[in-house]
This record gives C-alpha cells, structure tokens and sequence, in this order.
C-alpha cells in the first residue's frame, strides 16, 4: 500500500482536554474548538468524543462548519460561530440553532433584523484588530446588546503563546475596562491564555491547539502518529546527487530509502533540509528536497530498512516539524492530507 497512514487517537484528545479542563479551574467552563475540520482531525469523530466528555460550547470558524458539528454533537450543546451572522447565514444558524459572534453593527443590525428573538453572542476588538467591536461601536451598541442578553462576550489574545508579552496585559485590561460589570458570560482564553493563569478564564475557555497536541501546551499527550511507506532503497555513490533540483550531493556511500508522502499530503517542502523521520527512536535525516509524494531518507545508519517511518511519532511533535518549516504546528496538523489512510483510536 503506497498511503502513509495517519493514526489519530482520541482518547489523548479527550486526555488533553480534561487537563485542560483542570488548568481552567472549577468555576470556568471549558469549551472546545473544532474549526478547520478539527484542525484537520475530523471535527465531527472529535466533538462527539468531547461532547460524550463533558463538552457543552464548541467554537467554529464558519455556519457551515458549526451546522456539520451540530449534526455530530446533537441538539443540546451550543455552537458558537466566530465570523459571526454573516449575509446569508440566517438560515443555516436558524436550522441548525448556532450562536453568531457578533462582530461588528452591522451584523448586529443584520441578527436584529433576521433573526429576533434567537441566540447570538458579542466578539470584541482587544487590541489584536483581525475579529470582533471596536470600543467605540460597543460603547454605542452596549445597551441594545446587553438588554437582548448576549450568551457570551467574548475577546481573543494575540500574543498568549508568549507568556511574557506585555501584549497579554494589555489585552486583559482592555477586556476589562469594556466588559466589567456586563452580567453575562465572559471568554478571554485560548490555549495559552489558560496557560497564563486565572485572572484570563472569566466564566468559559476556548482551547483549540492543545486538545490536538500542539504546542504552546507542551504536556499535551501526542495526537498523530504518521507513520509512511517505504517504497525502495538504493546505495548512492559518493559525488551522485538526490531529487530535484540536484541540492544533495552523496560524500560517501549513503543507503537512500524514499517514502510515499510529500507536499501534496502537507509534509510541506519547507521542511527539506532540517526534517527527519523515525525508525523507532532512531531520527534518519531527509536528503534533497521534498517532492510532491516522496521523500528521500538517508537510512544507511539502520541495521534493516522498516517498512514505514515515521514523521510524526512520540520522538517527533508537529511543532518539531514546524520548527523544521519555520512554521507552527496548527499549520502542520490542518495541511495533513486527504490521501493518508486514517485510523482513529479510542473514543466510544
Ligand atoms: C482558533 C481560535 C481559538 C483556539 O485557539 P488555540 O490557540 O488553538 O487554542 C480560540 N478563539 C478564537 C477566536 C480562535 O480563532
């Protein structure tokens, strides 16, 4: 079988969310999210093992996303939609009774209008400018919003990965100053604002990376093992060269396997020359570039070629393979491909 084979376990994903369930402490609900597909493990097999956990408010990126999970997670829990009540969402969000984030007057105006009377919730603008009410049309729109009864107001940090930035506080006091006194559920904290301590929960979390293993949670339990077919080996003589382009160049005689993965299966080929592959606990260099379905490994150090390698394992976290690409892992677990024969483990 040439697939490589992604293996997903979901009782680390429901391990890593009671842990940070733990760190929220007993007065803040935690929620989870499950955008972008899960961050590209499924959101529907993620939310119903969550759900079955504990999990009441799940958080996606779009009504469409949110209208899958509801079909997973069934009618009670509450789904909230942080690009909020877009044109033309009205009748997903009635259909499948998602919470917009508002975000800005005139979606409040648009759920106002097209939506009276039914759930929605208000996202502000801390500091970070990409989602959410600048202060100024909150101030204007406050009282209208807080007589209609928001289900949660809600902020995002920019910097919480880096717990010393003086971003974070600032972010805090911001949140504060505008939402102090509101008598409705507040959410503040991501996975690395719950990192950074209670004074971030206020009444309801919103971890995402951290349930699938990614860093800044670095106790997380590992999610994804991606283990990839080994598909030849030849013996590269000293002065011959590997893969496109001609970038390794054998200096003595080198056993090369290559493997069935590559860029179009999002081992992206950033990570060329500073990624590895495991056999074992055994790190094997990648030699010459990254080719769409294939990528040459020196091997010559392995007593017997395996069958698979893997690169992502216990000895090797996405975030290890995003160092290598200069990226971060929510890049790495959302770009693994549609051709890996999946296996989930776990869950009911
Ligand atoms: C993606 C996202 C989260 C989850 O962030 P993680 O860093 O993955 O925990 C929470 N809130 C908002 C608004 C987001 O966009």
């Amino acid at each position: 079988m040439g697939a490589a084979h992604l293996t997903i376990d979901l009782d680390a994903v429901a391990a890593n969310w009671r842990a940070l369930d733990a760190m929220s402490g007993e007065h803040t609900e935690t929620g989870a999210v499950v955008k972008a597909d899960g961050y590209g493990l499924d959101a529907n097999r993620v939310a119903r093992v969550l759900a079955a956990e504990g999990v009441r408010s799940f958080f996606v990126a779009q009504a469409e996303e949110g209208a899958e999970v509801r079909g997973a997670v069934g009618p009670e829990a509450d789904i909230y939609v942080f690009s909020g009540h877009m044109a033309h969402d009205t009748d997903l969000l009635k259909a499948s009774n998602l919470i917009p984030m508002l975000n800005a007057p005139e979606q409040v105006v648009r759920h106002f209008k097209e939506a009276p009377g039914r759930p929605f919730g208000v996202q502000l603008d801390t500091g970070m400018n990409r989602l959410g009410m600048e202060r100024s049309d909150w101030d204007a729109l406050r009282g209208e919003l807080m007589e209609a009864g928001p289900r949660l107001v809600m902020s995002h940090l920019a910097c919480a990965d880096e717990p010393a930035h003086a971003m974070n506080h600032l972010q805090l006091q911001a949140f504060r100053e505008m939402t102090d006194g509101v008598a409705h559920r507040r959410s503040f904290a991501a996975t690395g604002g719950i990192l950074l301590g209670p004074e971030y929960h206020f009444e309801v979390t919103r971890p995402g990376i951290g349930l699938y293993g990614g860093q800044p949670f670095a106790d997380a339990a590992p999610v994804v093992r991606l283990s990839i077919p080994v598909i030849q080996t030849r013996m590269v003589r000293p002065f011959e060269t590997v893969g496109y382009g001609n970038t390794w160049e054998a200096t003595v005689e080198t056993e090369v396997a290559t493997i069935s993965a590559g860029y179009a299966d999002g081992l992206i080929r950033a990570i060329g020359p500073n990624a590895r592959v495991f056999a074992g606990d055994t790190p094997c260099p990648v030699v010459g570039r990254v080719s769409m379905d294939l990528i040459t490994v020196d091997v010559s150090h392995l007593g017997a070629t395996p069958e698979t390698l893997d690169i992502l394992c216990p000895a090797q976290s996405v975030d290890d393979v995003a160092d290598a690409a200069g990226t971060i892992g929510y890049e790495i677990l959302t770009s693994l491909g549609p051709r890996y024969h999946r296996t989930y483990e776990g869950g009911a």
